[in-house]
């Protein structure tokens, strides 16, 4: 089993997490998986729909989903998992993360303090428990040898 994710979308990700800081935002992850092997090649933004406090909570619209669902079809593409920040908090699963977490995907979240991002960490869910799992950064050079 293996994670991989681009470089500009790492990228892509940080210029949305910082924008949005003091705030917690996400969205979604996309790309291929061939057997357990996953390369995350695109992101769609999603609006932190949370009605609470939207610095400790974000909520992904079920319009949003069905979206991201319509989105990877058309482009022949999988939904691989979500991304999204924790601002001023380590980059660690929150109850509220486990609750709303489902099987398959991997959740990717982002440190960011002070405005900046500075860890990032990836975690599947297996027999209810978040795992922590290790992906590698794909440069563009990388990308054009797969
Ligand atoms: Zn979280």
């Amino acid at each position: 089993m293996s994670t991989s994710i681009q470089q500009d979308i790492l990228t892509k990700i940080e210029t949305h997490l910082e924008a949005a800081y003091p705030n917690e935002a996400c969205g979604f992850l996309l790309g291929s998986q061939i057997r357990k092997n996953r390369i995350i090649t695109h992101l769609i933004e999603v609006e932190n729909r949370s009605t609470e406090n939207q610095r400790r909570r974000f909520v992904i619209d079920p319009l949003d989903y069905m979206k991201a669902e319509r989105f990877a079809a058309k482009e022949g593409l999988t939904l691989l998992g979500i991304y999204h920040s924790h601002p001023d908090h380590p980059p660690i699963p929150s109850v509220h993360d486990l609750e709303y977490a489902q099987q398959f995907f991997s959740y990717f979240i982002h440190r960011i303090a002070a405005g900046k991002m500075t860890d990032s960490r990836s975690y599947r869910l297996l027999d209810g428990k978040f795992i922590e799992e290790k992906f590698t950064i794909l440069n563009l050079k990388e990308q054009i040898q797969l």
